[in-house]
């Protein structure tokens, strides 16, 4: 049975840097492509990085049930259409879908068997160091982004596995051996 594995953990964590690593090393496991109404950044495409919906279609998707999750963050919708998800899945592919907390908890409650992975910094001080490097960030918003990632932090809890990525290398082998873990796990009735 293939599965449907959650990436989350905070912005400026390193999530996209580790996922594409993954990708590459990791045969029959794919990212889902998902839904957002808010505005395409530079080089961004649609359909490539995101389906972008524009804020009423987003809704009649909802009312339709066309998404697996969905959430509302930083004033814009996020959502993962169920039938991307459930293609790759028939076809024996793993899924990994890359969301924030909110999606991840429906997740757990919508598919049991889901596997919840959260990515942490090494220290909150780290991911400061982290978001200033980038540069894309004021103060004012980078102290912002490093209180939701504060609350974004308690909903590890409800994960299966934390992986702290320090070390890149190590943080990319360890989500592989996850990903190997699950697919021998024996299923019980
Ligand atoms: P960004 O706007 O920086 O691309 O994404 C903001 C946050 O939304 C990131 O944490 C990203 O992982 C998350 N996200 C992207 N797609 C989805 C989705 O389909 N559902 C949910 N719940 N979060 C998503």
């Amino acid at each position: 049975m293939a599965k449907l594995i959650v990436l989350s953990g905070p912005s400026g964590v390193g999530k996209d840097t580790l996922l594409q690593l993954l990708l590459q090393r990791v045969p029959g496991v794919v990212k889902c492509l998902t839904a957002t109404t808010r505005a395409p950044r530079e080089g961004e495409r649609h359909g490539v990085d995101y389906l972008f919906l524009p804020e009423e279609e987003f809704e009649r998707w909802i009312a339709e049930d066309k998404f697996l999750e969905y959430a509302r963050y930083n004033q814009a919708y996020y959502g993962t259409p169920r039938h991307l998800a459930e293609e790759w899945l028939a076809k024996g592919v793993d899924v990994i879908l890359k969301i924030e907390v909110q999606g991840g908890l429906q997740v757990r409650r919508r598919v049991p068997d889901a596997v919840l992975i959260f990515v942490q910094p090494p220290s909150m001080e780290a991911l400061r160091q982290r978001l200033m490097a980038r540069g894309t960030d004021t103060p004012e918003q980078i102290e912002h982004r490093l209180r939701i990632a504060e609350q974004e932090m308690q909903a590890m809890r409800y994960y299966d596995y934390l992986v702290t990525n320090d070390d890149l290398e190590q943080a990319v082998d360890l989500l592989r051996a996850i990903i190997l873990a699950e697919r021998a796990r024996i299923v019980k009735e």
